[in-house]
């Protein structure tokens, strides 16, 4: 067993949801393992006969649309709801599903489960599944379905697998221990293929992303003796390489991985707020207590995972305010108080 308790919960779940019509929700801006879960979720409960979608505010990233196959997945302007109750995977918080899908689909509809490994989690599910120690969503809902014995699908062990290799970094992060690769093999004899996958994610890169990352890297400098690397996307540079902010997720590792670096930050203007990602190396620095402090002084959201995090600041402009964001930073990661 690798979760004994919490694949009781599951099993629980799984009774719990018989006679329901489901949504499965991920969070803003999806990655690999939101999606992954989402796939994989939506696809056992409906193997099980229950009426099951996967819905999301925003669409799924190109790199991650093969792993749908004939999933039944909507965004905010094509979902209707009919009576779903929610299952958020890959989500810290009711906040993070998106508020424009909330009202529009759910408004007063209380999450009915939860499965998520966010360190920072803070949910108010009626069910609640998670463990922040587990390499990925996707490592922790693949672990309960072999616990329990429920078989899946290629499909579902080519998405799980999917969310597992991009939460551990390509099985990099400190959080790849031997359980992981012992799901991922079960996954791999149940029709995931590595290099398929490896291709599909990160082998498809568009020429306009790589322009984007060229402007992104003119931003770079390194302060705080070099121990800390900021960055940011210039304001037209989307415009001007016919990207979107869902095409750099992996920029910020450019910093992360930069010889003596403590701590990365990207930063990025969004629509009502100021986005940063925030990386850090061994396990000195928690950059999700870093998120939630920025978010706690400049108001917004903020937390994720002890080395990997974000947040988004409301009303914040990346020319007018980037300065003294980068700079409650370097005053973090010098005041040996915060550690
Ligand atoms: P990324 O930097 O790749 O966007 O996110 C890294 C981690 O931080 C993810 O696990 C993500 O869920 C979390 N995260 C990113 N942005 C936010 C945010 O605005 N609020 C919270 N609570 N978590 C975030
Ligand atoms: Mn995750």
């Amino acid at each position: 067993m690798f979760f004994k308790t919490e694949s009781e919960k599951f099993s629980r779940l799984l009774e719990s949801l018989r006679d329901k019509k489901v949504a499965v929700i991920g969070h803003l801006r999806p990655d690999g393992d939101c999606i992954g879960s989402q796939i994989a979720l939506c696809r056992v409960l409906r193997s099980r006969g229950i009426d099951t979608v996967c819905v999301n505010r925003d669409k799924v990233p190109f790199n991650l649309t093969d792993f749908v196959e004939d999933t039944p997945f909507f965004t905010n302007e094509t979902f209707k709801n009919d009576g779903r109750v929610i299952v958020a995977v890959d989500c810290s918080d009711r906040s993070r599903l998106g508020e424009a899908l909330l009202e529009k689909h759910f408004a007063g509809t209380p999450i009915f489960a939860v499965i998520d490994h966010h360190q920072s989690h803070n949910g108010d599910a009626g069910q609640s599944i998670v463990v922040p120690t587990a390499a990925a969503t996707c490592f922790l809902l693949a672990a309960m379905l072999i616990d329990n014995g429920i078989a899946f699908d290629g499909c579902t062990a080519r998405a799980l697998y999917a969310g597992i290799v991009t939460d551990t970094g390509r099985f990099q992060y400190s959080s790849t221990d031997e359980t992981v690769f012992e799901v991922a093999g079960t996954l791999i004899r149940n029709g995931a293929d590595a290099e398929q996958i490896g291709r599909r994610i990160y082998g498809q890169e568009k020429y306009g992303t790589l322009k984007l990352l060229g402007r992104f890297l003119e931003t770079v400098r390194l302060c705080a003796d070099g121990k800390l690397a900021l960055a940011y996307i210039p304001k037209d540079a989307y415009e001007q390489t016919g990207t979107s902010p869902e095409d750099t997720e992996t920029f910020v590792n450019y910093l992360k991985n930069l010889a003596g670096v403590a701590i990365a930050c990207k930063l990025e203007q969004s629509t009502k707020s100021l986005k940063g990602s925030l990386r850090a190396n061994g396990d000195r620095y928690r950059v999700d207590l870093l998120a939630a402090k920025l978010a706690g002084t400049f108001g917004g959201n903020g937390g994720g995972h002890k080395q990997a995090a974000g947040f988004s600041l409301d009303g914040l402009d990346l020319e007018k305010d980037r300065e003294r964001v980068f700079e409650q930073i370097r005053e973090w990661l010098e005041n040996p108080q915060n550690f």
